[in-house]
């Protein structure tokens, strides 16, 4: 489903990613962990197609996302859908508008746009929130209507990064268990980018550790979590 291979990024002088070689197949959630400075946003911000990398291949469903025309890139960028740390809502949109907001960009119908809003409200459990600012929600309600955002215009992959970190430990349990029935249920891929260790104990099918911008572990989540 998606594919990096000799993901290379850098910055001058300085090499973040080196090397990065990962793969994840449809309906599976993989987790990339690693300590501070690791490179895990840099990794996160090459896979959503906000850094182009120095080198390597990122590919979804065959297609390689690295090399595309700008035009194109819009396009690719509708394949990954994004949650952020803390949800990263716009505080004078509610939660329905929140949704919709790439839906619109993409040019989607007004009916369109309203029914997959309302699908997606459904499917994270909000839909009884849907006109409730931000400031009204808990963090754990405010990162459904990003997980919700996130699936907006329908991608392949969902990239989460850092999206538990900051909430309590009943917020995030609910927030995994909500990742694991995407998966179940759409057969999402999902990518999980975090530094708790815990997070990926319990829901990924693959984890990779990141170390000084490389991949030092890598496989099925029992072996990873055994041997760290
Ligand atoms: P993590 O998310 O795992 O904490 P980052 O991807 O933020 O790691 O950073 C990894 C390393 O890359 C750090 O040493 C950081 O200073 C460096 N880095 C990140 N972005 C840039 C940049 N734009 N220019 C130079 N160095 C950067
Ligand atoms: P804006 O001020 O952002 O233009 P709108 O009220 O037009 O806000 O809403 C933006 C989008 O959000 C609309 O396209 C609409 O389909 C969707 N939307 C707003 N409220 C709801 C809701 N309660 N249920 C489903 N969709 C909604």
């Amino acid at each position: 489903m998606i594919e990096i291979a000799g993901l290379t990024k850098s910055y001058g002088a300085t090499t973040v990613l080196d090397g990065i070689d990962l793969s994840v197949g449809q309906a599976q959630i993989a987790a990339v962990v690693g300590p501070s400075g690791a490179g895990k946003s840099t990794l996160a911000r090459c896979i959503n197609l906000l850094e182009r990398p120095t080198s390597g291949t990122i590919a979804v469903d065959g297609q390689d996302l690295t090399r595309l025309s700008r035009r194109d890139l819009r396009q690719a960028r509708r394949q990954i859908g994004t949650v952020f740390q803390s949800a990263n809502l716009l505080r004078r949109r509610t939660a329905a508008q929140n949704v919709a907001l790439p839906m619109r960009h993409a040019g989607l119908s007004e009916a369109e746009t309203r029914r997959r809003v309302g699908d997606l409200l459904e499917r994270v459990g909000m839909r009884h929130r849907a006109n409730h600012y931000p400031s009204q929600l808990s963090g754990g309600q405010r990162q459904r209507i990003g997980i919700a955002r996130g699936l907006a215009l329908d991608p392949a992959v969902l990239l989460a990064d850092e999206a538990t970190s900051g909430l309590d430990p009943d917020s995030t349990r609910a927030i995994l268990d909500l990742l694991t029935e995407l998966r179940d249920d759409l057969g999402l891929t999902v990518v999980v980018i975090t530094h708790e260790m815990d997070v990926v104990r319990s829901i990924a099918d693959v984890v990779a550790q990141l170390d000084h911008g490389r991949i030092v572990e890598q496989g099925a989540v029992a072996d990873v979590v055994r041997r760290s």
